[in-house]
Protein backbone atom coordinates (compact mmCIF):
# COMPACT_ATOMS: atom_id res chain seq x y z
CA UNK A 1 0.00 0.00 0.00
CA UNK A 2 1.32 3.48 -1.37
CA UNK A 3 0.48 6.76 -1.07
CA UNK A 4 1.66 10.30 -1.81
CA UNK A 5 2.89 12.98 0.18
CA UNK A 6 3.60 16.58 -0.66
CA UNK A 7 7.47 17.10 -2.05
CA UNK A 8 7.66 14.14 -4.71
CA UNK A 9 7.70 11.60 -1.21
CA UNK A 10 5.90 8.53 -1.33
CA UNK A 11 4.98 6.80 1.77
CA UNK A 12 5.05 2.72 1.70
CA UNK A 13 3.58 0.48 4.00
CA UNK A 14 4.76 -3.32 3.57
CA UNK A 15 6.04 -6.40 5.50
CA UNK A 16 9.45 -6.48 4.56
CA UNK A 17 12.20 -3.85 3.47
CA UNK A 18 15.46 -5.42 1.61
CA UNK A 19 18.02 -2.85 1.17
CA UNK A 20 19.54 -2.71 -1.90
CA UNK A 21 21.03 0.42 -1.83
CA UNK A 22 24.68 0.56 -2.38
CA UNK A 23 27.69 1.11 -0.37
CA UNK A 24 26.25 4.25 1.08
CA UNK A 25 23.26 2.39 2.21
CA UNK A 26 20.32 4.63 4.01
CA UNK A 27 18.72 1.54 5.02
CA UNK A 28 21.81 0.11 6.77
CA UNK A 29 22.61 3.45 8.22
CA UNK A 30 18.81 3.88 9.41
CA UNK A 31 18.70 0.51 11.23
CA UNK A 32 21.92 0.98 12.69
CA UNK A 33 23.89 -2.02 11.61
CA UNK A 34 27.21 -1.90 12.04
CA UNK A 35 29.60 -2.06 8.48
CA UNK A 36 32.54 -3.55 9.77
CA UNK A 37 36.36 -4.17 8.16
CA UNK A 38 38.63 -1.56 6.52
CA UNK A 39 39.18 0.95 3.87
CA UNK A 40 42.74 0.37 2.37
CA UNK A 41 44.40 3.54 3.66
CA UNK A 42 47.49 4.64 1.29
CA UNK A 43 45.65 4.69 -2.42
CA UNK A 44 42.62 5.54 -4.33
CA UNK A 45 41.84 3.71 -7.57
CA UNK A 46 40.92 5.27 -10.81
CA UNK A 47 38.58 3.48 -13.24
CA UNK A 48 39.25 5.42 -16.75
CA UNK A 49 37.14 3.98 -19.69
CA UNK A 50 39.58 4.77 -22.91
CA UNK A 51 39.20 4.06 -26.71
CA UNK A 52 42.41 2.26 -27.53
CA UNK A 53 43.14 -0.29 -29.78
CA UNK A 54 44.55 -2.92 -26.66
CA UNK A 55 43.65 -6.02 -28.53
CA UNK A 56 46.14 -5.05 -31.52
CA UNK A 57 48.94 -5.35 -29.19
CA UNK A 58 47.93 -9.34 -27.62
CA UNK A 59 45.54 -7.76 -25.10
CA UNK A 60 43.35 -10.41 -24.26
CA UNK A 61 39.38 -9.37 -22.77
CA UNK A 62 41.06 -9.27 -19.05
CA UNK A 63 44.21 -8.51 -18.13
CA UNK A 64 46.72 -7.69 -14.99
CA UNK A 65 49.39 -5.91 -15.58
CA UNK A 66 51.44 -6.66 -12.32
CA UNK A 67 53.35 -3.60 -10.67
CA UNK A 68 53.88 -2.21 -7.46
CA UNK A 69 53.30 0.98 -8.56
CA UNK A 70 52.41 1.13 -12.10
CA UNK A 71 49.82 -2.16 -11.74
CA UNK A 72 46.70 -1.88 -13.67
CA UNK A 73 43.44 -4.15 -14.86
CA UNK A 74 43.03 -3.48 -18.59
CA UNK A 75 39.54 -4.68 -19.61
CA UNK A 76 37.56 -4.68 -23.09
CA UNK A 77 34.08 -3.66 -22.33
CA UNK A 78 32.62 -3.16 -25.63
CA UNK A 79 33.43 -3.97 -29.05
CA UNK A 80 34.27 -0.76 -30.55
CA UNK A 81 37.87 -0.48 -28.77
CA UNK A 82 36.72 0.81 -25.34
CA UNK A 83 38.70 -0.20 -22.78
CA UNK A 84 38.75 0.20 -18.56
CA UNK A 85 41.88 1.04 -17.64
CA UNK A 86 41.78 0.76 -13.60
CA UNK A 87 45.09 1.97 -11.70
CA UNK A 88 45.59 3.09 -7.96
CA UNK A 89 47.25 6.98 -6.97
CA UNK A 90 47.96 8.39 -3.57
CA UNK A 91 44.61 9.13 -1.45
CA UNK A 92 43.53 12.45 -1.63
CA UNK A 93 44.00 14.16 -5.18
CA UNK A 94 41.51 15.80 -7.09
CA UNK A 95 40.39 14.67 -9.87
CA UNK A 96 42.08 18.14 -12.04
CA UNK A 97 45.51 16.26 -10.14
CA UNK A 98 44.06 12.72 -11.77
CA UNK A 99 43.42 14.04 -14.80
CA UNK A 100 46.45 16.33 -15.03
CA UNK A 101 48.87 12.84 -14.36
CA UNK A 102 46.76 10.55 -16.33
CA UNK A 103 48.84 11.30 -19.55
CA UNK A 104 52.47 10.58 -17.29
CA UNK A 105 50.53 7.33 -16.36
CA UNK A 106 49.16 6.26 -19.61
CA UNK A 107 52.64 5.91 -20.77
CA UNK A 108 52.99 2.92 -18.67
CA UNK A 109 49.94 1.23 -19.65
CA UNK A 110 49.25 1.59 -23.36
CA UNK A 111 51.08 -0.62 -25.32
CA UNK A 112 52.24 -0.09 -29.12
CA UNK A 113 52.58 4.12 -29.38
CA UNK A 114 50.83 5.27 -26.48
CA UNK A 115 49.19 7.95 -28.59
CA UNK A 116 45.47 8.27 -29.56
CA UNK A 117 43.71 7.32 -27.29
CA UNK A 118 40.34 8.98 -25.82
CA UNK A 119 39.33 9.05 -22.14
CA UNK A 120 35.94 8.67 -21.78
CA UNK A 121 35.48 8.66 -18.35
CA UNK A 122 37.61 8.58 -14.82
CA UNK A 123 36.58 8.20 -11.91
CA UNK A 124 38.05 7.45 -8.57
CA UNK A 125 37.12 6.14 -5.66
CA UNK A 126 37.94 4.43 -2.10
CA UNK A 127 38.84 0.46 -2.24
CA UNK A 128 37.37 -0.73 0.62
CA UNK A 129 36.70 -4.44 2.52
CA UNK A 130 33.44 -4.02 4.89
CA UNK A 131 31.01 -6.47 5.68
CA UNK A 132 27.48 -5.87 7.65
CA UNK A 133 27.48 -7.57 10.53
CA UNK A 134 24.28 -8.53 9.86
CA UNK A 135 22.39 -8.92 6.58
CA UNK A 136 18.89 -9.18 8.30
CA UNK A 137 17.42 -7.40 11.62
CA UNK A 138 14.18 -8.37 11.85
CA UNK A 139 11.74 -7.61 8.64
CA UNK A 140 14.89 -5.40 6.83
CA UNK A 141 17.04 -7.20 4.93
CA UNK A 142 20.31 -5.93 3.28
CA UNK A 143 22.05 -7.30 -0.62
CA UNK A 144 24.43 -6.36 -2.30
CA UNK A 145 26.65 -3.06 -1.70
CA UNK A 146 24.54 -2.00 0.84
CA UNK A 147 25.80 -5.48 2.83
CA UNK A 148 29.13 -5.67 1.67
CA UNK A 149 32.47 -4.02 -0.54
CA UNK A 150 35.45 -5.22 -1.66
CA UNK A 151 38.05 -3.78 -4.15
CA UNK A 152 36.86 -4.47 -7.41
CA UNK A 153 40.20 -5.65 -8.12
CA UNK A 154 38.62 -9.86 -9.61
CA UNK A 155 35.36 -8.09 -9.98
CA UNK A 156 33.61 -9.88 -6.98
CA UNK A 157 31.58 -7.26 -5.99
CA UNK A 158 28.28 -7.25 -8.39
CA UNK A 159 28.94 -11.08 -8.17
CA UNK A 160 28.53 -11.63 -4.63
CA UNK A 161 25.39 -8.62 -4.56
CA UNK A 162 23.51 -11.08 -7.64
CA UNK A 163 24.55 -14.39 -5.42
CA UNK A 164 22.80 -12.80 -2.11
CA UNK A 165 19.92 -11.99 -4.07
CA UNK A 166 19.49 -15.00 -6.06
CA UNK A 167 18.35 -17.33 -2.47
CA UNK A 168 17.37 -14.51 -0.70
CA UNK A 169 14.35 -14.09 -3.40
CA UNK A 170 13.71 -17.78 -2.86
CA UNK A 171 13.89 -17.24 0.88
CA UNK A 172 11.72 -14.77 1.20
CA UNK A 173 9.16 -15.87 -0.97
CA UNK A 174 9.06 -19.36 0.71
CA UNK A 175 8.48 -16.93 3.83
CA UNK A 176 5.90 -14.99 2.65
CA UNK A 177 3.72 -17.72 0.93
CA UNK A 178 3.84 -20.08 4.43
CA UNK A 179 5.84 -22.30 3.23
CA UNK A 180 9.06 -21.78 5.07
CA UNK A 181 9.75 -20.44 8.57
CA UNK A 182 11.19 -16.98 9.62
CA UNK A 183 13.92 -18.86 10.68
CA UNK A 184 15.46 -19.40 7.36
CA UNK A 185 16.00 -15.52 6.73
CA UNK A 186 18.33 -16.00 9.56
CA UNK A 187 20.27 -19.46 7.46
CA UNK A 188 20.72 -17.03 4.82
CA UNK A 189 22.25 -14.05 6.11
CA UNK A 190 24.81 -16.56 8.32
CA UNK A 191 25.68 -18.62 4.97
CA UNK A 192 26.06 -15.14 2.80
CA UNK A 193 28.03 -13.48 5.50
CA UNK A 194 30.55 -16.87 6.01
CA UNK A 195 30.44 -16.73 1.61
CA UNK A 196 31.68 -13.19 2.03
CA UNK A 197 34.12 -13.38 4.88
CA UNK A 198 35.74 -17.19 3.74
CA UNK A 199 35.50 -16.05 -0.07
CA UNK A 200 34.74 -12.93 -1.86
CA UNK A 201 36.83 -11.04 1.03
CA UNK A 202 39.99 -13.05 0.78
CA UNK A 203 40.02 -13.73 -2.73
CA UNK A 204 39.50 -9.76 -3.72
CA UNK A 205 42.58 -9.26 -1.00
CA UNK A 206 44.43 -11.81 -2.70
CA UNK A 207 43.74 -10.46 -6.33
CA UNK A 208 44.80 -7.10 -4.92
CA UNK A 209 47.78 -8.54 -4.24
CA UNK A 210 48.50 -10.53 -7.08
CA UNK A 211 48.13 -7.06 -9.26
CA UNK A 212 49.97 -5.09 -7.09
CA UNK A 213 53.55 -7.52 -6.60
CA UNK A 214 52.54 -7.05 -2.44
CA UNK A 215 55.94 -7.01 -0.83
CA UNK A 216 58.09 -8.82 -3.51
CA UNK A 217 58.09 -5.37 -5.95
CA UNK A 218 59.73 -1.80 -5.63
CA UNK A 219 57.32 -1.02 -2.85
CA UNK A 220 58.50 2.43 -1.89
CA UNK A 221 54.75 3.82 -0.40
CA UNK A 222 54.91 0.93 1.45
CA UNK A 223 51.46 -0.26 0.44
CA UNK A 224 51.33 -4.17 2.13
CA UNK A 225 53.49 -2.97 4.64
CA UNK A 226 52.29 -3.93 8.04
CA UNK A 227 51.76 -0.41 10.67
CA UNK A 228 49.33 1.53 13.07
CA UNK A 229 46.64 1.47 10.57
CA UNK A 230 46.87 -1.89 9.18
CA UNK A 231 47.06 -2.85 12.78
CA UNK A 232 44.27 -0.89 13.87
CA UNK A 233 42.09 -2.11 11.41
CA UNK A 234 42.85 -5.95 11.64
CA UNK A 235 44.48 -5.53 8.24
CA UNK A 236 47.38 -7.57 9.66
CA UNK A 237 45.76 -11.24 8.93
CA UNK A 238 45.32 -10.15 5.29
CA UNK A 239 48.98 -9.19 4.62
CA UNK A 240 51.43 -11.85 5.77
CA UNK A 241 50.89 -12.79 2.17
CA UNK A 242 52.53 -10.12 0.90
CA UNK A 243 55.90 -11.35 0.90
CA UNK A 244 58.98 -12.05 -1.04
CA UNK A 245 58.17 -16.20 -0.44
CA UNK A 246 54.48 -16.29 -2.02
CA UNK A 247 56.16 -14.74 -5.67
CA UNK A 248 57.21 -18.53 -6.24
CA UNK A 249 53.86 -19.84 -5.64
CA UNK A 250 52.52 -17.10 -7.75
CA UNK A 251 54.52 -18.04 -10.63
CA UNK A 252 54.00 -21.68 -9.85
CA UNK A 253 50.10 -20.81 -10.07
CA UNK A 254 50.66 -19.07 -13.26
CA UNK A 255 52.29 -22.27 -14.93
CA UNK A 256 49.81 -24.51 -13.47
CA UNK A 257 46.75 -22.17 -15.46
CA UNK A 258 48.32 -22.95 -18.83
CA UNK A 259 46.61 -26.53 -18.58
CA UNK A 260 42.79 -26.13 -19.12
CA UNK A 261 42.10 -28.50 -16.28
CA UNK A 262 43.42 -26.47 -13.87
CA UNK A 263 41.24 -23.59 -14.84
CA UNK A 264 38.55 -26.20 -14.87
CA UNK A 265 39.06 -26.79 -11.25
CA UNK A 266 40.19 -23.06 -10.50
CA UNK A 267 36.60 -22.24 -11.50
CA UNK A 268 34.96 -24.85 -9.13
CA UNK A 269 36.75 -22.74 -6.43
CA UNK A 270 35.14 -20.04 -7.43
CA UNK A 271 31.77 -21.43 -7.08
CA UNK A 272 32.30 -21.02 -3.00
CA UNK A 273 30.91 -17.55 -3.57
CA UNK A 274 27.39 -19.23 -3.70
CA UNK A 275 25.68 -21.09 -1.06
CA UNK A 276 25.49 -24.39 -1.67
CA UNK A 277 22.66 -25.33 -4.02
CA UNK A 278 20.77 -27.24 -1.36
CA UNK A 279 20.63 -24.67 1.36
CA UNK A 280 16.94 -24.89 1.63
CA UNK A 281 16.44 -27.77 0.08
CA UNK A 282 13.93 -29.00 2.25
CA UNK A 283 11.54 -26.14 1.14
CA UNK A 284 12.21 -26.71 -2.55
CA UNK A 285 11.19 -28.96 -4.85
CA UNK A 286 14.38 -32.01 -5.45
CA UNK A 287 14.53 -32.04 -9.47
CA UNK A 288 15.09 -27.86 -8.85
CA UNK A 289 17.67 -28.54 -6.44
CA UNK A 290 19.12 -31.47 -8.24
CA UNK A 291 18.99 -29.08 -11.15
CA UNK A 292 21.00 -26.21 -9.56
CA UNK A 293 23.34 -28.59 -9.03
CA UNK A 294 24.05 -30.10 -12.16
CA UNK A 295 24.64 -26.95 -13.70
CA UNK A 296 27.93 -26.16 -11.49
CA UNK A 297 31.23 -27.70 -12.47
CA UNK A 298 32.16 -30.58 -10.64
CA UNK A 299 35.88 -30.99 -8.64
CA UNK A 300 38.60 -32.64 -10.40
C1 LIG B 1 35.14 1.15 -10.74
C2 LIG B 1 34.38 -0.06 -10.30
C3 LIG B 1 34.52 -1.24 -11.02
C4 LIG B 1 33.78 -2.36 -10.67
N1 LIG B 1 33.94 -3.50 -11.41
C5 LIG B 1 33.25 -4.60 -11.08
C6 LIG B 1 33.37 -5.81 -11.84
O1 LIG B 1 34.13 -5.87 -12.81
N2 LIG B 1 32.65 -6.90 -11.45
C7 LIG B 1 31.83 -6.87 -10.37
O2 LIG B 1 31.23 -7.91 -10.03
N3 LIG B 1 31.67 -5.73 -9.65
C8 LIG B 1 32.35 -4.61 -9.98
N4 LIG B 1 32.20 -3.46 -9.24
C9 LIG B 1 31.27 -3.44 -8.14
C10 LIG B 1 29.83 -3.24 -8.63
O3 LIG B 1 29.74 -2.07 -9.41
C11 LIG B 1 28.92 -3.14 -7.41
O4 LIG B 1 29.19 -4.23 -6.54
C12 LIG B 1 27.45 -3.19 -7.81
O5 LIG B 1 27.14 -2.16 -8.70
C13 LIG B 1 26.57 -3.10 -6.57
O6 LIG B 1 25.23 -3.17 -6.95
P1 LIG B 1 24.10 -2.72 -5.95
O7 LIG B 1 22.85 -2.84 -6.73
O8 LIG B 1 24.23 -3.48 -4.67
O9 LIG B 1 24.41 -1.20 -5.58
P2 LIG B 1 24.46 0.07 -6.56
O10 LIG B 1 24.88 -0.30 -7.92
O11 LIG B 1 25.23 1.12 -5.80
O12 LIG B 1 22.94 0.50 -6.65
C14 LIG B 1 22.26 1.10 -5.55
C15 LIG B 1 21.09 1.89 -6.11
O13 LIG B 1 20.31 2.38 -5.02
C16 LIG B 1 19.95 3.70 -5.29
N5 LIG B 1 19.71 4.37 -4.00
C17 LIG B 1 20.61 4.68 -3.04
N6 LIG B 1 20.01 5.28 -1.99
C18 LIG B 1 18.70 5.34 -2.29
C19 LIG B 1 17.57 5.84 -1.59
N7 LIG B 1 17.67 6.39 -0.38
N8 LIG B 1 16.36 5.74 -2.20
C20 LIG B 1 16.24 5.17 -3.43
N9 LIG B 1 17.29 4.67 -4.13
C21 LIG B 1 18.50 4.76 -3.55
C22 LIG B 1 21.13 4.30 -6.05
O14 LIG B 1 20.74 5.43 -6.79
C23 LIG B 1 21.51 3.11 -6.93
O15 LIG B 1 20.79 3.11 -8.13
C24 LIG B 1 32.93 -2.32 -9.56
C25 LIG B 1 32.79 -1.12 -8.83
C26 LIG B 1 33.52 -0.01 -9.17
C27 LIG B 1 33.37 1.26 -8.37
Amino acid sequence: MHHSEPNDQEIIDASWLVGADGGRSTVRAESGIAFEGFTWPKEEFVATNVYYPFDKYGFTNRNFMIDSINWAIVAKISNDDLWRVAYGVKPGMTKDQILEELPQRFKNFLPGPGEGYTVKQANSYRPHQRCAARFRKGHVILVGDAAHLNNPIGGLGLTTGILDAGPLARALTAVISGNAPDSLLDRWDELRRKCWHEQTNKQSIEFKRIAQQGGHGQDPDGIWKSDDVAEKNGMTAYLVNANPDVKEKDEALYKALQVPENQRSMRHRVWGLALPADWMAEYEDPDVVKRRGDLRPVEI
